[in-house]
């Protein structure tokens, strides 16, 4: 396996070969399955658009970057699992949010959208982690300039939609070939939360955290089920607590009719050196903790916890 986090798209996209009827962009990679188990990774993605105009060191947009899960579901595909991945980077567009989730300072024209219409929807863009990102994870601007109305909608016509289309697509297709769907949004945190990043700055993370939004996008029974499985495996887990889940399992979660969307936080000191971005000795174990658990999901019919 190779490691450089800097992958031409191209060969991000030729890597799928033939098979998968699944879809993909310059901006989007999907890859069809065959089973009711769906993976999507929205914050891994390394290819720096030409037009993203921010100011801020790139080294520290980096840091944003859930970097590497890619890479550690690489095994995913050829279990016939789903899989969805963002190419675009997060601090571009944030997958994870909504579309109302709109900061209008960073703007130089209103926004002819929707807006938030809830403090909570709110919270993210008052981080400075709307669906925009105005500040990085250490409170520093990206942009030394406003963006345009235009530039905005574009983002979320060539990111957002397609993202979202293709975990919808997924999500369907496991249902309806299944009676049920098991979506895991896949994440990493940084092993301390960073002063902007969170509602808990300075908070040390665990090796994982499971979120269902208050067992509100998945069963209480798959939650519990999938923090046993991990804390089989040696790892201290936490169930939504500091991460609840977001847009992605908000949006697509629906227990009630066998659509359970989990979202699942790695640490990422398990698996790379959080200054150089670079892959450590723990990256294949863990790798294989994760294809562990992915094959026992695939072998699982949530109706019967
Ligand atoms: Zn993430």
């Amino acid at each position: 396996m190779r490691f450089d986090p800097l992958s031409p798209v191209d060969e991000l996209c030729g890597a799928s070969g033939p098979g998968h009827n699944g879809r993909m962009s310059e901006f989007v990679r999907h890859l069809a399955g065959t089973c009711a188990v769906v993976l999507d990774s929205p914050h891994s993605g390394t290819a720096y658009p030409q037009d993203f105009g921010h100011a801020c060191d790139p080294q520290l947009l980096r840091r944003a970057e859930d970097t590497h899960v890619d890479r550690l579901y690489s095994f995913a595909p050829e279990l016939g699992v789903h899989w969805v991945e963002a190419l675009f980077p997060r601090s571009y567009l944030d997958a994870n949010r909504g579309l109302t989730e709109i900061d209008e300072s960073l703007l130089d024209a209103p926004w002819p959208g929707e807006r938030p219409r809830s403090q909570a929807e709110l919270a993210k863009v008052r981080l400075g982690k709307g669906l925009i990102w105005r500040l990085t994870d250490d409170g520093l601007p990206l942009y030394q300039r406003r963006l345009s109305v235009a530039e905005v909608q574009r983002r979320i016509a060539q990111c957002w939609q397609p993202y979202h289309e293709a975990v919808a697509r997924s999500i369907d297709a496991a249902h309806t070939a299944h009676g049920y769907v098991l979506h895991i949004n896949c994440h990493s945190m940084p092993s301390v939360a960073a002063s902007h990043a969170t509602d808990h700055p300075g908070l040390a993370h665990p090796d994982f955290v499971v979120g269902n939004r208050d067992h509100s996008t998945s069963s209480q029974a798959l939650a519990d089920w999938l923090c046993d499985q991990l804390r089989g495996s040696g790892h201290e887990v936490w169930l939504n607590h500091p991460y609840k889940g977001v847009e992605l399992v908000r949006r697509y979660g629906q227990p009630a009719e066998h659509r359970h969307s989990l979202q699942l936080e790695i640490n990422r000191r398990l698996y790379m050196d959080e200054q150089t971005l670079q892959p450590h000795a723990g990256f294949e174990r863990l790798q294989g903790v994760l294809r562990d658990l992915v094959e026992r999901l695939v072998a699982l019919d949530p109706r019967g916890l």
